[in-house]
């Protein structure tokens, strides 16, 4: 079964940088590198988005300043989301208890936590499912993946894509010194997957200029 991430995010503990409190954004360097350039919950690549990927506070702001002393820079609090990640989660902290991201069916998963994939899926097509009532909460609810499903294909294919272009183009140095006909046939193969990447990337493109 695909999963969300294509990899989990390795979080360190001790940040580079130690911003005053209201600077969180000095930490998403960091971050990035943390989540490997990709959103913590949707798993889309940055390098994609016309839009500008967020520091997003796991319990939310306005939850943990009306609730605790947690500092809004706090490393451990603070997760690489891409713009529409961060605004559809937004406030809502539905377990309204500091540390308990999910009570039964409803709430959140902490992306750090190796559990987070056994609650939701990638499908073959690129969208996000649900294995799980706490996962299907999480995309209807949480994200509204659901209601992006068109955009997340797009995002993973694209990225699918282009992985196999740069695979071909390394290997085909080496396919040309054994066969000329395995050669051609990697030339080809390429040429069409990247008029495929020019379609879904031009599809994208309005499918952002639409929203
Ligand atoms: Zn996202």
């Amino acid at each position: 079964m695909r999963t969300v991430r294509p990899s989990p995010p390795k979080v360190r503990v001790t940040p580079s940088n130690s911003p005053s409190e209201g600077k969180w954004s000095k930490h998403k360097p960091d971050l990035k590198e943390d989540y490997h350039s990709h959103c913590a919950y949707c798993g889309s690549y940055d390098g994609y988005r016309h839009t500008y990927y967020e520091v997003d506070h796991f319990i939310p702001k306005k939850f943990f300043r009306e609730n605790s002393n947690l500092s809004d820079v706090e490393y451990s609090n603070l997760v690489y989301s891409c713009k529409f990640c961060n605004g559809k989660k937004s406030n809502k902290w539905p377990t309204n208890s500091m540390d308990v991201p999910y009570i039964g069916n409803i709430g959140f998963i902490d992306p750090r936590d190796p559990d987070y994939e056994s609650h939701i899926f990638r499908r073959l097509d690129g969208s996000i499912y649900w294995k799980t009532d706490l996962g299907k909460w999480i995309v209807q609810k949480g994200f509204k993946f659901d209601q992006r499903s068109r955009e997340l294909s797009l995002l993973y294919s694209l990225n699918r894509m282009k992985f196999l272009i740069s695979e071909l183009l390394k290997i085909e140095n080496d396919i040309s010194s054994t066969s000329i006909e395995l050669e051609n046939q990697a030339k080809d193969l390429c040429v069409r997957l990247t008029k495929m990447y020019l379609i879904a990337s031009n599809e994208l493109k309005k499918y952002y200029d639409s929203i």
